[in-house]
């Protein structure tokens, strides 16, 4: 009888109620298996940046790679939902992805690195993204409770700039990140806005790993003498002042947006360069700052 009323319509209120119960048994069920996805990984890092185009992307693939090259099982996550970059710097675009009976496979890159990024799953890449926050939230608990990782040594997530919808969801859907990486370059323009990803980790209790200065400085590869860019020291001096740790700096390396533009890790491709060396320094303090340190429940109070 209850049926036939919800398919004429004629009671909304009952309709209503079994949808609730339907949703919050999604939801619980959705939230159990989000819980089991995630208990999986031992540890799940957050790149953040204040503003684009600083190298967030292009650390979080090389901090991926440098864990590679370390014998980790690391998974990169992009949910840069408006501009996914990663498909582009490992030249995955159009790779297909395949649902097996766990789940949404991710993308095998190279040796030890598996790849997701909403990219994946835009087949035009130059058509906007418009949606809403809600929206965006469900599409990243979705790539969270759908994507089939097995086990991981650490994953690596990659965000848009700045304090959105994606790094608040994904920090709130996985309680037991070991915390953020925060990329910045020198300049004032970047500084100012890393000091607002820092606060928004302190809100949600999530740890600052660190803070990264990239492009930092220019080795003249003509006369060998060093030239501040956009200038240099910032990122330490700002670390400091929030105190928060200081990872260490990246210069600026041409050789960086060759390897990116060859779909490479550079720190892959190039480990003898001293970019690359400060990249393993910094993954090298990621990795003290991480193995101990597993499962720990944050409890932000918003
Ligand atoms: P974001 O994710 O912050 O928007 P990207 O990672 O996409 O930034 O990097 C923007 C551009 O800067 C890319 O072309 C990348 O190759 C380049 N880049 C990043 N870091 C460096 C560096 N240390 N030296 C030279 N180029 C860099």
């Amino acid at each position: 009888m209850e049926c036939k009323k919800h398919n004429t319509g004629e009671d909304q209120g009952c309709h209503g109620k079994h949808n609730e119960t339907d949703n919050k048994l999604n939801d619980s069920t959705e939230d159990i298996t989000l819980a089991n996805r995630m208990a999986q990984i031992d540890h799940k890092i957050m790149v953040l940046s204040g503003k684009g185009g600083v190298g967030k992307s292009t650390v979080a693939v090389n901090i991926a790679a440098a864990l590679a090259m370390q014998g980790k099982q690391v998974g990169i996550l992009d949910v840069d939902l408006h501009g996914p970059s990663i498909p582009t710097l490992l030249h995955l675009n159009g790779k297909p992805v395949k649902t097996g009976d766990e789940g949404i496979n991710p993308v095998d890159f190279m040796e030890g690195i598996k790849v997701m990024s909403i990219g994946f799953f835009m087949p035009q890449q130059d058509k906007a993204v418009i949606w809403r926050g809600p929206m965006k939230i469900n599409v990243i608990k979705q790539l969270l409770t759908e994507v089939n990782w097995g086990h991981l040594d650490y994953l690596v997530i990659d965000f848009p700039p700045g304090t959105g919808d994606e790094p608040l969801s994904v920090a709130q859907m996985i309680p037991d990140a070991d915390g953020a990486v925060i990329v910045t370059t020198p300049q004032d323009l970047s500084l100012i806005d890393v000091r607002k990803s820092i606060d928004f980790c302190k809100q949600l209790k999530v740890p600052v790993l660190g803070v990264i200065e990239n492009m930092s400085g220019l080795v003249c590869p003509h006369c060998g003498k060093g030239v501040d860019v956009f200038k240099r020291g910032g990122g330490e001096k700002m670390a400091g002042e929030m105190r928060v740790p200081f990872l260490g700096r990246i210069p600026i390396e041409p050789l960086i947006v060759e390897a990116s533009d060859n779909g490479k890790p550079f720190v892959h491709q190039y480990g003898k360069t001293p970019a690359a060396k400060a990249f393993a320094k910094v993954v090298k303090l990621i990795l003290n700052n991480t193995e101990n340190r597993k499962g720990v429940i944050r409890h932000a109070d918003l």
